[in-house]
């Protein structure tokens, strides 16, 4: 059943995106054509979700209705990929991507379609979900219907994933459209069709034709979701999450030994995800939320006065995440590092909570944790998951009392962004010594006798501090 032209109830509102169409329009009329907006504008439209990326399609060459549509606007710079026969050119804070009509057929080694001319129809048969397959056709000049031939609209109210073809079709032409499926669900808050999604579970493997980056920016999208636990509980069930990110699946399950318990990683974890991303859209604090009991399988161990314990997940955990950024194609400079510091400090402020705790432990953490300090304190609001709420209250009070101590401690000794008095270069040049192990034990000796409160954090007494210490190891200054 294929629905022509239906005429629903949107109207454009947007001056400068009616400006576009009817620019785009002119340019497919003079080229004999006739063009469609097409795809995820069409349905974030129809979701009231604005979006400035608008997707043009005309049965015939997308790179001339670029061209025209760009002397109409009055744009200079149209970018245009000739191997796969599209263009792109941006307006006034819209990006505007420009294709012609394609039809596609696929091979199953790879995702690269071989691609010939086709119809609209053509084209919407190659898309990847009903709701992303709806178009606005611009030729009549009222931008009022649709074309909807896989009653995409319906799906649309209905809140569903659905495939327009077989999904099993669908998802081993283009693996990544499993990923596609479960993101749009998250960010959509939708629910994926049951043949779909038992299509996911059967196609599973296939996503090992897809590269990292796309599998990753799939991720990243979830993680930047309102609610990202919807997306990994998706990829867990449909066995993907095992395939692509056996970590985080590794967290899951529950073990019991003589009644005790611990509880199971993979929902807690999800759950202090979650928390975090009601209070940030930082992705990398997201990050360091998935990733905090990341090592906690790998330290896992019972002990019969205790029951089970995860000592120093934490250490091992930011050990763990360099690799798991690399294998995923993360970036691996100061965001990686950012990560790992959350992951490593994530237990430190939980050890602040204590009555009597000293200065140089307060002073410690503010030194380690140095600018992230508030990122830190949301990581260690979101993990507290206790169903018991008095229990909650409780931790979250201990907490305020912790960044109130700290604050008292960072007024009196500006410990966060603070460099010891005396750096490297000067202790290379007192006791004449090449960059070597001598000074890093220096360096590190002063930092600690200022944290502890041994010396004060000021030149002259480090000076002398140093001076003794150097003597004990056997140097002398040279002059
Ligand atoms: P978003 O921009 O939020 O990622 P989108 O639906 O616009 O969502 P794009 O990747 O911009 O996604 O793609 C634009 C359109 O191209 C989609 O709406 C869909 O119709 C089609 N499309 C994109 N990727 C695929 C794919 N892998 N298989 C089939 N169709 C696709
Ligand atoms: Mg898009």
């Amino acid at each position: 059943m294929t629905r022509r032209n239906q005429n629903i109830e949107f109207k454009i509102s947007d001056k400068l995106c009616i400006k576009i169409f009817d620019a785009v329009k002119k340019a497919a009329v003079s080229l004999n054509g006739e063009s469609f907006v097409i795809g995820g504008f069409v349905r974030d439209l129809l979701l009231n979700r604005p979006s400035k990326d608008i997707d043009f399609v005309i049965a015939g060459s997308g790179i001339d209705l670029a061209k025209a549509t760009s002397k109409i606007l009055g744009v200079s710079k149209v970018s245009y990929f000739k191997n796969f026969g599209t263009a792109m050119l941006k307006y006034k804070g819209w990006e505007l991507e420009f294709v012609g009509a394609r039809k596609e057929s696929y091979q199953r080694d790879s995702r690269k379609p071989i691609v010939e001319n086709g119809t609209l129809q053509d084209d919407q048969n190659r898309r990847d979900f009903t709701i992303n397959s709806l178009a606005i056709p611009l030729n009549s000049g009222s931008y009022d219907t649709v074309v909807d031939p896989f009653d995409g609209l319906n799906d649309l109210n209905q809140r569903r994933i659905v495939t327009p073809l077989d999904p099993d079709v669908t998802f081993s032409d283009d693996p990544l459209r499993m990923l596609r499926a479960i993101r749009f669900a998250a960010q959509l808050n939708f629910t994926i069709d049951t043949h779909c999604f038992e299509s996911i579970k059967r196609n599973k493997s296939r996503i090992d034709i897809i590269s990292q980056e796309r599998i990753t920016t799939e991720l990243n999208k979830i993680m930047l979701s309102n609610k990202p636990s919807i997306g990994f509980k998706t990829l867990f069930s449909t066995g993907l999450l095992e395939i692509i990110f056996p970590e985080v699946a590794n967290l899951q399950g529950v073990e019991s030994i003589e009644g005790k318990k611990h509880k199971d990683n993979f929902y807690h974890t999800l759950e202090v995800l979650d928390n975090v991303a009601q209070v940030s859209d930082s992705l990398w604090l997201r990050w360091a939320a998935l990733l905090h009991d990341i090592a906690k399988p790998a330290t896992k161990r019972f002990d019969k006065s205790v029951g089970w314990t995860f000592h120093g997940h934490e250490d091992k955990g930011a050990r763990m995440v360099p690799k798991i950024f690399r294998k995923l194609k993360l970036p691996l400079d100061d965001k990686m590092k950012y990560v790992q510091k959350l992951v490593l400090l994530h237990l430190r402020p939980i050890a602040l909570t204590k009555d009597e705790i000293s200065d140089s432990a307060l002073r410690r953490v503010l030194f380690d944790v140095g600018e992230d300090l508030e990122d830190l304190m949301i990581l260690c609001r979101a993990d507290i998951t206790s169903k018991n709420e008095a229990k909650v209250k409780t931790y979250l009070r201990n907490f305020d009392r912790v960044v109130e101590k700290l604050k008292d401690v960072e007024e009196r000794d500006h410990i966060r962004n603070w460099q010891p008095p005396i750096d490297g270069a000067e202790i290379m040049n007192i006791f004449n010594l090449k960059p070597s192990r001598e000074v890093g034990i220096l360096k590190n000796l002063i930092k600690e006798a200022i944290l502890e409160g041994e010396i004060a954090n000021e030149y002259q007494e480090a000076r002398n501090f140093m001076l003794i210490k150097g003597k004990e190891m056997g140097l002398s200054p040279v002059n």
